[in-house]
């Protein structure tokens, strides 16, 4: 289903225009209009699905394949020297249009961009725990 308010609703059924690279009947890629490097696109199903936890089971195989289809397309046309997925989840993760959506980052040498995460140092303990809280 689209939903009336929401503009990736809008674009991925072409009723915004938008710079597409690939469509079919269930999603349509286009350029991010601010991109983190030269090539940054979006993943856009057609329905509406607010994030991953809602975005159905069969739909997230299709994505992630076309994810991968796209990546190989992108880095073989640009000439990336790597690429990243991201894909946020809830404003503390980072999303901002709540439609759900896989970024395609072609990364190229010095491309001065930091997607990296600060990481951190749990002792085995702690990490022993967290496995419990998600496993046990
Ligand atoms: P996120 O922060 O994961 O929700 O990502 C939203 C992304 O959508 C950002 O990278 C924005 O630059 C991008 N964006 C927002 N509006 C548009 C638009 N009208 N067309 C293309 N990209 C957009
Ligand atoms: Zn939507």
């Amino acid at each position: 289903m689209k939903k009336d308010d929401c503009i990736f609703c809008k674009i991925a059924n072409g009723e915004i225009p938008s710079n597409t690279l690939y469509e079919d009947e269930s999603f349509r890629v286009i350029l991010d209009v601010g991109p983190a490097t030269k090539g940054h696109a979006l993943i856009l199903p057609r329905e509406h699905f607010a994030n991953l936890y809602e975005l159905p089971e069969d739909w997230c195989q299709k994505a992630f394949l076309l994810a991968k289809r796209m990546a190989a397309r992108m880095t073989e046309r640009l000439g990336c020297d790597g690429f990243n997925l991201l894909q946020n989840n809830g404003e503390v993760a980072g999303q901002t249009v709540h439609h759900f959506h896989v970024h395609l980052i072609p990364r190229y040498k010095d491309d001065g961009q930091e997607l990296e995460m600060k990481k951190s140092s749990p002792s085995q303990e702690e990490l022993a725990k967290v496995r419990e809280e998600i496993c046990g």
